[in-house]
């Protein structure tokens, strides 16, 4: 991979980290003013709503950044752009759609047609 482009990429990568960063900061800052005090019962279902939703918003988002602090390390390591699971590396198209992809685009579709359940 060109260095101009890895260089491109760290660029997206850290801005969009730093936008994830301060939404979740905001998201957890709704969720604390909703701690407080005691509702009215006409507000609850929509502000029950609007908690729930700010959660699992964050745990998406928290999802994406970890993949983007992946990304990041491994543009510093100098081994950004393999795929995780066959090793073969990301097209360029795919990793400037989703610079943090962790794998190539036939990973992804396997990964996706055969969820994975979660038992305890
Ligand atoms: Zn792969």
């Amino acid at each position: 991979m060109r260095a101009a482009l890895k260089k491109k990429l760290g660029r997206v990568l850290r801005a969009r980290r730093r936008e994830l960063a301060a939404s979740f900061k905001r998201s957890q800052e709704t969720n604390r003013r909703l701690d407080d005090g005691p509702l009215d019962l006409a507000d609850t279902a929509s502000e029950l709503y609007t908690q729930e939703f700010n959660l699992s918003l964050s745990e998406k988002e928290l999802e994406e950044l970890k993949l983007i602090t992946d990304a990041l390390d491994r543009l510093e390591i100098g081994d950004y752009g393999g795929c995780e699971e066959c090793g073969e590396k990301i097209t360029e198209a795919r990793l400037k759609a989703i610079p943090w992809a962790p794998l190539c685009i036939d990973c992804q579709e396997k990964k996706e047609t055969v969820p994975a359940i979660q038992s305890d």
